[in-house]
């Protein structure tokens, strides 16, 4: 049983081109589906989707909003979201400080929340342009008290983990209430 079938809102975070759309395209499945008529994604900023995660369903709507306003109200994604996937690019070191940035944001829009966040440093199959290394990626998760995992959207790694990472912390979160 799903226990709730409300849908958990996860919210991609990020500067712009680390790869937000590339991750919601692969949640999306249009990687798969190229020539797929019904294109969720296309003109609406939610998707939502089923997926499995150790045997148990959940259903993610994954919301890809770049941009945010930093007054921040009901329909603001720094308050509407379950959780975040808090996106940097390991090529570019100024998008791994606007994660900090966008932790701190997401600290002050929900202070009494313990809301799961993942630091996800993607583009890591580009190793020769590589900015940020993975010690610095998994020390700044730990100061800010998230998880970390390094993927590529490009390649197709370890973007599905994120999801699942997400999905078992608010499963962990849901079951500690
Ligand atoms: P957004 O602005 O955060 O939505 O970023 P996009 O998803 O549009 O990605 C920006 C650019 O980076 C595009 O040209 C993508 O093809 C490319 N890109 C995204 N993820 C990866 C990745 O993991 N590896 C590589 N090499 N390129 C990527």
């Amino acid at each position: 049983s799903r226990g709730s079938c409300s849908p958990y809102r996860v919210v991609l975070l990020g500067a712009s081109g680390v790869g937000k759309t590339a991750f919601a395209s692969i949640f999306a499945g249009a990687a798969d589906s190229m020539d797929s008529d019904e294109c969720e994604l296309c003109g609406d900023e939610e998707f939502e989707k089923e997926v499995e995660v150790d045997g148990e369903a959940a259903i993610i709507s994954l919301i890809d909003k770049p941009s945010w306003d930093s007054e921040c109200d009901q329909n603001c994604p720094m308050q509407s979201g379950d959780a975040y996937l808090l996106l940097y690019s390991i090529t570019d070191r100024a998008s791994f400080l606007r994660a900090s940035e966008l932790r701190i944001a997401l600290r002050r829009c929900r202070p009494a929340q313990h809301t799961p966040i993942i630091l996800v440093g993607n583009k890591c199959d580009l190793v020769r342009r590589r900015e940020v290394s993975p010690n610095e990626g998994r020390a700044c998760a730990a100061l800010f008290d998230c998880k970390f995992i390094e993927t590529s959207a490009a390649m197709q790694h370890n973007v599905w983990e994120a999801f699942h990472g997400i999905v078992r912390q608010l499963r962990l979160r849901r079951d500690s209430k």
